[in-house]
């Protein structure tokens, strides 16, 4: 399991989640693309059967992306053969929606269930969670306080946020300070990686530890 970055390289890895999203997704392509850095996308299964024009988009800008589950179930709240059968889907989708099946597995919420990680291995993904959460939900989500949380990146983080509006999310904040973040961030030196780049380095140096269980 992806646990953090490599710190001996200046590189930070944003990471977004729940998308894509027709409203928020394509805003944020083209910041990205605005100030060309890449960055990482945990997509939902259905999210990706309705709109797979924006997988497409997102993997041929350059992004890594990641399966995120079909429905963005509790890993906690389905049985075992439910919880095998959101990440399967999900792979096929993304596979059928950009030509590339994902390498990265991210369960919602965090939660390492034993059976999905294992899916997910069975199916060539690592999981990743997230070093720095912007917290760009609920009821802390305000756009200082989500600049406030992002501007602490230091080499080697996993920035966790979101550009779809579920699960009390609030990308249109996220989406106002990431200009900002980016421009602070390149004052600071930082890089920002795809997460396919710290996988590639990780692989190379023959240090992917295990998958570990809860
Ligand atoms: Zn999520």
């Amino acid at each position: 399991m992806i646990t953090k970055g490599c710190d001996d390289q200046p590189d930070i890895y944003l990471t977004f989640d729940d998308g894509p999203d027709p409203r928020f997704t394509p805003r944020l392509l083209d910041i990205l693309d605005l100030f060309q850095i890449n960055a990482s996308f945990f997509l939902l299964g259905q999210a990706c059967e309705r709109f797979p024009d924006l997988v497409r988009r997102i993997s041929e800008a350059g992004h890594t992306i990641g399966n995120h589950t079909f429905t963005h179930c509790h890993p906690w709240a389905v049985s075992a053969r439910r919880a095998r059968d959101e990440v399967r889907r999900t792979q096929g989708v993304i596979a059928d929606a950009c030509g590339k099946a994902p390498k990265l597995f991210r369960p919602p919420y965090g939660r390492r269930r034993a059976v999905m990680i294992e899916e997910a291995s069975a199916l060539g993904m690592e999981t990743v969670l997230w070093t720095r959460s912007a917290i760009d939900w609920g009821v802390m989500a305000e756009i200082d306080s989500i600049g406030h949380r992002l501007s602490q990146a230091c080499a080697g983080d996993i920035l966790l946020c979101h550009d779809a509006p579920m699960v009390k999310n609030k990308p249109d904040l996220t989406l106002a300070v990431l200009p900002g973040f980016i421009e602070q961030s390149h004052r600071r030196k930082l890089r920002f990686a795809p997460l396919d780049q710290l996988l590639a380095r990780r692989t190379g140096e023959g240090s992917i530890s295990p998958a570990q269980s809860v």
